[in-house]
């Protein structure tokens, strides 16, 4: 493989990304990559940004070898990268530090951020408190109602949660509603988007400060593995706007014995028509101003996205996603609700980890892959969020009727196959 350096300086990667903004916002947009230009090589902007992330946050995360579940499925040994072990329980926060050191290095006392889960929201409002900053976040009301936890949160830690009633009332009109604040209010305000899209320079600056993820990994897998070089089969992450997964991917590229897969959510099946897979089922296109894949329809109008994580609710995707599976360098593929939703309760069960939705789209993939691979073979696992946010939803569809390994019905656990368990 040639050497990987992307974006270029006017923020390509390949023919997505770039910088599709009005007139308004290039002014801001101008003034931001100018700053991060210079920030990302002081020494005191590093200094900062990871004290931060060891004392505050508490990096670094560690790796788990899931062995019971390993053992159970009967192949490749499976490894989680514990961020939902991170302070406010997801990869968000490394992004939103390191953008926060940015506002307060550009004298913007006010911060806007967009939320689909509510986790941006939270991780945003957490350190807007931590330093000193005013926050508004913008949330689309459907979101509002089935995140209700992490509404309050915000609430508690001084934020203003704006609900959002456009559109589809989700993440990408909350998106929307963030940029038009930005646009009247460029002079005192810091967008923080929370994941790899939005106008250059945005995806390639969270990828950078999301990036600590994988490096972490590179030290972490050889300790697991037994050889000093050694790294893992395969690394699986979930993708909605894709910041854990670049987070995790960006820093493995290089090693090509490592196959990089990201999981989007096939919702009801990737043919329903009731999903958020903008990679495998969407058409290049323009949103939130970049160039990525995106699901519209003939017309190019954005079609309405469906996952039961609100997080992977998203109609496009990071331009970097794009790029690399166009370059067929990271393979993207699709697991349903239900399987995300068996794989929430297994782990659960069989590790005593409680997993974000969006996580356990990962998780689930995983199981499915390493019943094909060798028990000397491995698997590390993005396990980007905790999943107590989600326990009010997975009630809600699952009910008492929740499924779980044959073993907690006195049976005996065949290849961690998973069965409906009747109460
Ligand atoms: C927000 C979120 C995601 C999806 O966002 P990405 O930018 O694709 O990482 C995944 N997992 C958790 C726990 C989240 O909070």
């Amino acid at each position: 493989m040639k050497p990987y350096a992307y974006p270029d300086a006017a923020g390509h990667f390949g023919k997505y990304g770039g910088n599709f903004v009005s007139e308004t916002l290039s002014f801001a947009i101008e003034e931001l990559k100018e700053a991060y230009a210079h920030y990302q090589n002081d020494p005191e902007f590093i200094r900062e940004f990871n004290y931060e992330l060891a004392h505050f946050v508490g990096r670094p995360s560690p790796v788990y070898h899931a062995a019971r579940m390993s053992r159970e499925m009967g192949g490749a040994q499976i490894y989680l990268k514990r961020e939902d072990l991170n302070h406010t329980g997801a990869h968000k926060i490394n992004n939103t530090i390191g953008q926060a050191l940015l506002a307060k290095r550009m004298g913007k006392p006010r911060v806007i951020a967009e939320t689909g889960a509510g986790q941006h929201g939270v991780a945003t409002a957490t350190i807007c408190a931590r330093y000193g900053l005013e926050c508004v976040v913008y949330m689309g009301s459907v979101d509002v109602k089935r995140q209700s936890p992490n509404v309050y949160r915000m609430k508690l830690l001084g934020a203003t949660v704006v609900p959002v009633e456009s559109g589809s009332k989700t993440l990408k009109d909350a998106l929307n509603e963030a940029m038009r604040d930005w646009v009247a209010n460029v002079d005192n305000t810091f967008y923080i988007i929370g994941t790899v899209a939005g106008p250059h320079p945005y995806p390639m600056m969270v990828r950078d400060f999301q990036s600590i993820i994988g490096k972490e990994c590179i030290e972490q897998m050889p300790k697991h593995l037994g050889k000093a070089e050694k790294q893992p089969d395969a690394v699986i992450a979930c993708v909605g706007g894709g910041s854990n997964a670049m987070g995790i991917f960006h820093p493995y590229i290089p090693f090509e014995n490592t196959r990089l897969i990201g999981v989007e959510a096939a919702g009801e099946g990737l043919d329903s028509g009731k999903h958020s897979a903008s990679i495998q089922r969407g058409q290049p296109g323009v949103l939130h101003g970049n160039r990525t894949y995106v699901l519209q329809d003939d017309n190019g109008q954005i079609i309405e996205t469906h996952s039961v994580s609100a997080g992977l609710d998203y109609p496009g995707v990071g331009p970097e996603h794009a790029w690399l599976a166009d370059l067929k360098r990271a393979e993207y593929v699709g697991i349903t609700d239900k399987e995300a939703l068996d794989a929430f309760h297994y782990l659960c069960r069989a590790e005593g980890i409680i997993a974000a939705l969006e996580s356990s789209h990962a998780v689930a993939h995983a199981m499915k892959m390493a019943k094909t691979m060798r028990t000397d073979q491995s698997i590390l696992v993005n396990l980007s969020g905790r999943g107590d946010k989600d326990i009010g939803t997975v009630a809600d569809v699952s009910g008492a009727d929740f499924y779980c390994r044959p073993s907690c019905r006195g049976e005996s656990v065949k290849g961690g196959q998973v069965v409906e368990f009747k109460r």
